[in-house]
């Protein structure tokens, strides 16, 4: 197993309050190069791949999580997806030259939704909405949270050009976290002397210890974090039927094949004419069954 990319989970023994730590590597790392992303993008991808870990293991429900932004300025899109089985993809297609500084203009003009896709055949999507609040990613979500969940959650992230990690506090479901108030905001107090150097470089147990001395707390067992894509050779012959015959006789015609290219993971899939021939002979014959 790979422990430099685990997502832990811990439990505040006196107070109805739980957390998580994240931490990303190899994944965040395979991730980030599978487009030539500006520095700043990097980074934002490298919070938004920890922020959708964080949350599909706190959101309850079986099926993927997605964490969408779409912007109408240099940022279009930022699509980062965790399964239940901690299995992360992600993307963003954005201008080249957006610079740090222009991270939050672009930002502040689009929609962010955090959506929940159930692994059940037909269920239904969930979508939350999320305004853009303060000037991050993580201000945002923690204000989805306040909004939508009810539940007070906390986020604190860091990265760098090799690693992504992120820690999480929230008040437990269903307690009444008014009994809690004071022991909640002195939990914040000392998580917020956290510095992204430390998030970076120390393990989840040392930093426990460094920020909650006095109290105890019981820690999980780390799981694997991986980087997987699920596009297949399967849903790419499935694209070509979309396509239709007419447009895929085309671009035979032009270019003696056909690519489909990941828009995530960059593979590249490619069928010749013979291939092509028998997508739409399979696929007529599947309808003729139905
Ligand atoms: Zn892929």
């Amino acid at each position: 197993m790979n422990d430099k990319d685990i997502l832990q989970r811990f439990l505040f023994e006196n107070a109805p309050v739980r957390g998580e730590f994240v931490q990303l590597s190899t994944s965040y790392q395979a991730i980030i190069q599978q487009h030539t992303y500006p520095a700043a993008i990097r980074r934002l991808l490298g919070e938004a791949l920890v922020v959708a870990t964080l949350l599909s293991a706190i959101i309850k429900f079986k099926g993927r999580l997605t964490v969408q932004f779409r912007g109408k300025g240099k940022i279009k899109l930022l699509l980062v997806q965790c399964t239940q089985q901690l299995h992360l993809r992600g993307l963003v297609q954005c201008s080249d030259d957006i610079a740090p500084d222009e991270l939050w203009e672009a930002l502040h003009e689009g929609t962010l939704a955090i959506m929940m896709d159930p692994d059940i055949e037909g269920g239904k999507r969930y979508q939350g909405i999320v305004a853009w609040q303060g000037r991050s990613l993580l201000e945002s979500i923690e204000g989805y949270f306040k909004l939508s969940e009810q539940l007070p959650t906390r986020l604190w992230l860091a990265v760098n050009d090799t690693s992504a990690t992120g820690f999480l506090l929230q008040v437990m479901p269903k307690e009444r976290p008014e009994l809690y108030q004071d022991h909640w905001e002195h939990l914040q107090h000392l998580t917020n002397t956290l510095t992204s150097e430390e998030l970076l470089c120390l393990d989840v147990r040392t930093l426990l210890k460094r920020l909650y001395s006095e109290e105890d707390v019981r820690l999980f067992d780390p799981m694997p974090v991986i980087f997987q894509c699920n596009c297949s050779v399967k849903r790419s012959e499935n694209a070509i039927v979309l396509l239709g015959r007419e447009e895929a006789e085309h671009e035979l015609h032009e270019k003696q094949k056909i690519v489909v290219t990941c828009e995530f993971c960059n593979t590249e899939y490619v069928f010749d004419r013979v291939d092509v021939a028998q997508i739409f002979k399979k696929d007529e014959n599947s309808s003729h069954l139905h």
